[in-house]
């Protein structure tokens, strides 16, 4: 069985950003107008020698509100059914919404490792932006920038390290 890494959270933490980061921006086709992926939900990837599938999950979100609550059973259960390890992306620019503790409550159910990715701390100085979201119990946030790349070669020795 392959190893596979799910990413799952609200529309707009970034999601499909650090797919294309994991797996290479020539694999993943974007929608300019809903910020969902259209194509191309699973890429592959590579780290320390460690070969892996990535698979976007926010491409099955439509978008719209009255979708959320059957957009994080799929995302969810796709995570728990399928992957080694699920990361659980939210926005320190955003802050911590209603939807980011919903999939939280959902995700603490599962025995497989939940890394919790605090994405957009573009610079160290965001760092601190992350704290409201220990309220999470998820652990510890691993701050990154999808956009920019800093801190993902950290949260990329943590998910091998399952493998
Ligand atoms: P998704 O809906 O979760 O797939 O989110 P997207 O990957 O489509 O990103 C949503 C918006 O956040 C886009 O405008 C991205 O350019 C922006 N974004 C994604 N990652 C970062 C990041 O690390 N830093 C900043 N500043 N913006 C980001
Ligand atoms: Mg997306």
């Amino acid at each position: 069985m392959a190893n596979l890494v799910a990413i799952v959270g609200r529309p707009n933490v970034g999601k499909s950003t650090l797919f294309n980061r994991l797996v290479g921006h020539r694999q993943a086709i974007m929608d300019n107008e809903s910020g969902v992926t259209r194509d191309r939900h699973y890429g592959h990837s590579e780290w320390i020698g460690k070969y892996f599938t990535v698979v976007d999950t926010g491409g099955y979100v439509v978008g719209s509100e009255d979708v959320f609550e059957g957009a994080i059973r799929e995302q969810v259960q796709i995570a728990l059914d399928e992957a080694t390890v699920v990361l659980f992306v939210v926005d320190v620019d955003a802050g911590m919404t209603g939807l980011d503790e919903e999939f939280a409550q959902v995700l603490r159910q599962t025995d497989k490792p939940v890394l919790l990715v605090a994405n957009k701390a573009d610079t160290t100085d965001r760092h601190h932006m992350m704290g409201e979201f220990y309220a999470l119990g998820m652990g510890d946030p691993y701050p990154i920038s999808a956009q920019n790349g800093a801190g993902t070669g950290d949260l990329l020795d943590q998910v091998v390290s399952y493998f």
